[in-house]
């Protein structure tokens, strides 16, 4: 990929720069941030390992100057206090993302436009909105979501990452969907996988799952201030599917109906993501996934 340029040089800014230089996706990085002395900081520190990054240069811009590049990655906005939810952080963070926006219409918008910044199902719309038809634009959805849940699930049930088939669909929040009856070990229903184990995939089990991935960001945060290194991972996941055009499947934010975006399955290549249509839900995952959705058509009304 020629140029990726990451707005918001914060710690979730820096986890994506880092992840994507260490994948060795970009030949040049650029950082923007409101605090431009703190973004030619962070792009002096990358650039002094040049010689180990395979050829990419790293700079800064100030955010009069910059343009979108072939990927915008946006981080920029405020974070969680501990409490708080994603939705909270709604308003403070719409005038952030216009004013990127009008800053990157001037300079030159990207091919591609990558939102993180939360709560990133409405950032994502309200973008995807202003710039139908000129950028491709996405969010991180709830790929993040979806590493918890295979996480934790290849932790109870001592198996391997890769033969957990689990997906978080919905809000990348607190009204995000843990899709357990539609879940697979290796091809067998994890209801099946878990009873010939003794154990049933019971409310209670349910519960603890779904409590465990959704509180798993507010662990954090009561810890250590915020979350960034999972989420940069994550970035460089999909930054990787858009530069060497994978068509992966993942649960990035795109439309699901007019007028609201969340995590749901898409195909994820060159031109950003083609929604690849709801998943096959149960009585009750549908009815979460109805819940998700209401919750973001009331905040997209308001
Ligand atoms: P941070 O406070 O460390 O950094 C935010 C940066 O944005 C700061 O450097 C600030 O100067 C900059 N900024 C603010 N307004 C700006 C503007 N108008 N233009 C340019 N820069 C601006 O915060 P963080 O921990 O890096 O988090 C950033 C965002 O990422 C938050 O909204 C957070 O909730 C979100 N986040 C999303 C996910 C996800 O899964 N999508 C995961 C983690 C964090």
């Amino acid at each position: 990929m020629t140029h990726v340029v990451v707005i918001g040089a914060g710690s979730v800014g820096v986890a994506c720069a880092s992840s994507m230089l260490a994948s060795g996706l970009p030949r040049r990085l650029t950082l923007a941030d409101l605090d431009h002395a703190k973004a030619e900081g962070e792009a002096l520190d990358f650039a002094h390992a040049a010689p180990m990054l395979g050829g990419a240069t790293v700079d800064a811009m100030p955010l009069a100057e910059v343009s979108g590049g072939e990927l915008c990655v946006i981080t920029a906005g405020a974070k969680q206090r501990p409490g708080e939810s994603r939705l909270d952080l709604r308003t403070r963070n719409e005038e952030a993302l216009d004013r990127i926006a009008e800053r990157l219409e001037a300079g030159g918008l990207p091919r591609v436009c990558l939102v993180v910044t939360n709560p990133v199902d409405l950032a994502t719309e309200r973008l995807r909105r202003r710039w139908e038809g000129r950028v491709h634009v996405l969010g991180t959805g709830t790929v993040l979501d979806t590493m918890r849940l295979r996480g934790l699930l290849s932790r109870r049930l001592a198996v391997s990452a890769e033969s957990v088939h689990a997906w978080v669909v919905g809000e990348h929040g607190d009204s995000s969907v843990c899709l357990l009856d539609s879940a697979r070990v290796a091809g067998v229903p994890l209801a099946t996988f878990l009873e010939r184990r003794g154990q049933a995939l019971d409310e209670a089990l349910r519960t603890s799952i779904e409590s465990e991935v959704r509180g798993a960001a507010y662990r954090v945060i009561e810890r250590k201030g915020a979350t960034s290194h999972a989420i940069g991972v994550v970035v460089a996941r999909i930054a990787r599917a858009i530069a060497r055009d994978e068509r992966s499947v993942l649960p990035v934010t795109v439309p699901v109906e007019p007028g609201v975006s969340f995590g749901a399955p898409a195909v994820v290549g060159r031109n950003g993501a083609e929604p690849a249509g709801p998943p096959e839900l149960s009585p009750r995952e549908k009815a979460a996934w109805d819940a998700s959705l209401g919750a973001l058509r009331a905040a997209n009304a308001r």
